[in-house]
Parts: C-alpha cells; sequence; structure tokens
C-alpha cells in the first residue's frame, strides 16, 4: 500500500535522498561588505539560452537571507582538497575560521574551487520549506581538479570504472 505523504519518516526521505550522488558546492555572497558562505549540493544547470542556474536554500538558513538582501551570489564548486571549506561552510567545524577569499565579477569566490559561476539573482520560488533562487549567470571560472563528491552522508572522490 502508498503510503500518504506525512506518514513518510524524516529519517528515511534524508536517506534516500542522500543515495543520489552530487558535487559540493560553497554558495558565496557579500552584504555591506560582509562575507558570508554555505555549503550546499542542491544546486543545478537550469538552462543555457538564457544561462540560468538554482539552487535550493532552507528558510532558516541565514544565507536565504542574505541572498534576498544581496540579491546575487557565486556558486563554488569544490575539489577534493576542499573538504575542510565544505565543513566549515556547513557549520561543522565549531568557530569561524579565517578563509581566504578571491574576487571575481564584485563577488567573493573559493579561488581553488574547480570551477565558480556567478549570478545576479534572477527569481526566487518558495517551495515548502526552502526557496529555490534562480540566478542569471554573469561570469563563469574553471581551474584544473577532480570534483569532491556527497554520497550517502559522506564525502567521496571519483573512481574511474574499469572498461569491459
Ligand atoms: P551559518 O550557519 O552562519 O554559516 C555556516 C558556516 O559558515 C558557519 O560555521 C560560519 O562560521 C561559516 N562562515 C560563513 N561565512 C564565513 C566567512 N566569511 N568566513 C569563514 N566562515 C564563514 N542547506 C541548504 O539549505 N541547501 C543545500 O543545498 C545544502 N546542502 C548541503 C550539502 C552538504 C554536503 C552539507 C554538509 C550541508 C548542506 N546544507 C544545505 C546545510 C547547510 O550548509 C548548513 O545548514 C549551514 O550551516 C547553513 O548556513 P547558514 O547560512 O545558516 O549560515
Amino acid at each position: 500500500m502508498q503510503q500518504e505523504n506525512h506518514e513518510i519518516d524524516d529519517r528515511l526521505f534524508r536517506n534516500a535522498m542522500g543515495s543520489f550522488s552530487t558535487g559540493v558546492t560553497v554558495i558565496t555572497t557579500k552584504v555591506t561588505e560582509e562575507i558570508y558562505g554555505m555549503t550546499a549540493n542542491a544546486f543545478m544547470s537550469v538552462s543555457l539560452n538564457p544561462k540560468l542556474v538554482a539552487i535550493s536554500i532552507g528558510e532558516n538558513a541565514k544565507m536565504h537571507q542574505h541572498i534576498k538582501v544581496s540579491k546575487q551570489f557565486a556558486i563554488n564548486m569544490l575539489s577534493t582538497n576542499q573538504q575542510n571549506e565544505s565543513k566549515q561552510f556547513a557549520g561543522q567545524i565549531g568557530a569561524k575560521s579565517n578563509i581566504t577569499f578571491a574576487s571575481f565579477k564584485s563577488l567573493p569566490i573559493l579561488e581553488d574551487a574547480i570551477a565558480v559561476v556567478t549570478c545576479e539573482l534572477h527569481s526566487e520560488y518558495i517551495v515548502g520549506d526552502h526557496t529555490i533562487f534562480i540566478g542569471k549567470v554573469t561570469g563563469v571560472k574553471m581551474n584544473q581538479g577532480d570534483p569532491l563528491l556527497f554520497s550517502q552522508g559522506k564525502y567521496r572522490e571519483l573512481k574511474e570504472l574499469e572498461r569491459e
């Protein structure tokens, strides 16, 4: 028998969603010269013409308000060397440590990210307890490196499958 939505256990839902493996990004923005970052894996490319991307931010995250105010953000796609940055910007490391930001298209970015996309806020949609922010792409920057992955609650790295 199919379960009603409200009967589905939160843990079960989170575990199932965690089975969908992703890269890891840090969303950065700037409000009156103060820099903010937040780890996010709910990111996707949406449209090629015009170039649009989407991120989904929980209503309780401070970044939610920061983006509403700044109306711009950068998406920093992390490399395997940036596990600590992911933990830092997810609030899993404790005290705010000193992170050095570079600047690109007037936004703070993480210089070692394997790719960075800067955006102006295009539109936003409240969906349940999250808001989907659509960004109009203003800049793209790429570096060498392998992506940091997140799957089933753990950080992982790419492994190429052997050819048959
Ligand atoms: P805070 O809790 O204030 O900031 C987060 C952390 O970043 C704090 O430790 C803070 O000290 C640090 N920080 C902020 N700015 C700076 C700075 N300038 N210099 C140094 N440190 C700084 N949540 C979502 O809503 N959507 C997602 O897609 C999402 N994906 C996630 C994916 C992963 C792999 C993980 C681990 C978490 C994810 N989260 C996601 C949860 C989210 O990262 C946390 O809830 C986060 O703590 C919310 O941040 P905040 O905006 O409330 O700000």
